[in-house]
């Protein structure tokens, strides 16, 4: 499941679509051996109704408030085992905090190289050749668009903030 979070916020499946969110992470992480805590229920629900790719810092900072008392480090381990059961994704930004991104469906991202801020890109054909790949098995994709972000690209051009 994918929204946006002004989408998300209309909906009126609102709480239908929360309950089988949390249903599916549940799932998986039993089935992996994880126990089903508040923790991880709740970054889970927090990174599948966010698009901004947030660090594990947003997110200790999204999920404090229902979770007063959750810790950057717990928060850090929650995120590996969703990442461990295929639930987030990774992107890994070499210097910068790493990014977590719990859309599913097939998607790319445009990078901003000046600020790492991450919008989502839709594809809608396989670029490769799977012939190519003949003897692998792929379980998903990572295409990456690089460049400036709108406001960095008017900073650059010396342009207002806008
Ligand atoms: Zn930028
Ligand atoms: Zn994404």
């Amino acid at each position: 499941m994918y929204y946006t979070p002004s989408q998300f916020e209309g909906s009126p499946n609102h709480t239908q679509s929360m309950d089988l969110t949390t249903n599916t992470a549940s799932d998986r992480l039993r089935r992996a051996g994880y126990r089903v805590t508040r923790q991880r229920l709740a970054v889970y629900e927090f990174l599948s109704r966010n698009d901004a790719h947030p660090t594990v810092e947003d997110i200790h900072s999204g999920v404090k408030g229902g979770l007063p008392k959750i810790s950057v480090a717990t928060v850090y381990k929650s995120v590996e085992s969703l990442v461990d059961v295929g639930l987030v994704k990774p992107i890994y930004l070499g210097q910068a905090a790493t990014r977590f991104d719990a859309s599913t469906e097939e998607h790319a991202h445009f990078r901003c190289i000046a600020c790492n801020q991450i919008a989502d890109v839709t594809i809608s054909q396989a670029p490769v050749s799977m012939d190519e790949l003949n003897h692998c098995e792929i379980i998903g994709s990572t295409v990456e668009f690089y460049g400036f972000c709108a406001s960095c690209r008017r900073h650059r051009l010396g342009l207002d903030p806008n």
